[in-house]
């Protein structure tokens, strides 16, 4: 069955026309040959200048268009499906995020337990840094999540200011008792502590400027004369 094959080949083929026919490559300009088959279609030299010819196409698409094309899927999509890759020459990654994401897991499952156990050398040889890592991310997420809270509540505050006074009025009058014993224990404790508004009321009281050096002055002096009234306490009580 089927059309039986001709022997002849060449200028002997029955439906020869012609020997070599000379065409210009459109993509280098050298000149070069094909049979007559191929006369009217042929604008290449080689491979080499196709591959230059689809890779310049392929640029100008991403480029002008927007648009690329994923040698694996098949598919034209647009370049917001492609991952972003620098030292590409159009910028992108090959494959689609798509193909990519499978080619990866697909990667991943083959490597898997190389993978785990290079993860693993990896992380005990990088101890100290994954742990800095760690640190800083945990800071500047609670940061984040700091400011967010605050701004949330001062946006609250501001929406709900007229029913916050009310409801904190409220509660003075209930927790009033509460509320002054803490306040005259933080007192004690500051006093204790020294504390500069505390330092700085002295001061005012004995109409003394508050500046830096008086205030620190007034406290070595405080601190001394404390240690002066426990000294003798302890030696009213037969202690040294
Ligand atoms: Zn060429
Ligand atoms: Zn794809």
């Amino acid at each position: 069955m089927g059309s039986k094959k001709h022997s002849l080949s060449g200028s002997l083929h029955p439906k020869w026309k012609g020997g070599l026919y000379e065409l210009i490559c459109q993509e280098c300009g050298k000149p070069f040959q094909v049979y007559y088959g191929r006369k009217e279609t042929a604008k290449f030299c080689s491979r080499s200048c196709v591959q230059k010819k689809l890779s310049r196409d392929a640029l100008i698409a991403v480029t002008v268009f927007g648009i690329k094309r994923c040698p694996n899927c098949g598919e034209i999509k647009y370049v917001g499906s492609f991952y972003k890759h620098k030292g590409t020459s159009d910028g992108y990654s090959a494959y689609c995020k798509e193909c990519e994401k499978l080619r990866r897991k697909d990667y991943y499952d083959k490597n898997k337990d190389e993978y785990l156990s290079r993860q693993k050398l990896w992380r005990s040889e990088h101890k100290e840094r994954l742990r800095k890592q760690r640190r800083s991310q945990y800071l500047r997420n609670r940061d984040r999540v700091r400011d967010i809270r605050k701004r949330q509540q001062a946006k609250y505050r501001l929406e709900n200011r007229a029913r916050i006074r009310a409801q904190e009025a409220i509660s003075r009058k209930v927790n009033r008792e509460k509320i002054r014993s803490r306040a005259k224990i933080r007192a004690k404790q500051d006093i204790a502590n020294l504390k500069p508004y505390y330092l700085k009321q002295l001061l005012r009281r004995r109409e003394l400027a508050a500046t830096p050096k008086i205030i620190a002055f007034k406290k070595e002096q405080i601190m001394l004369f404390r240690e002066l009234k426990t000294l003798r306490r302890r030696l009213d009580h037969g202690l040294n």
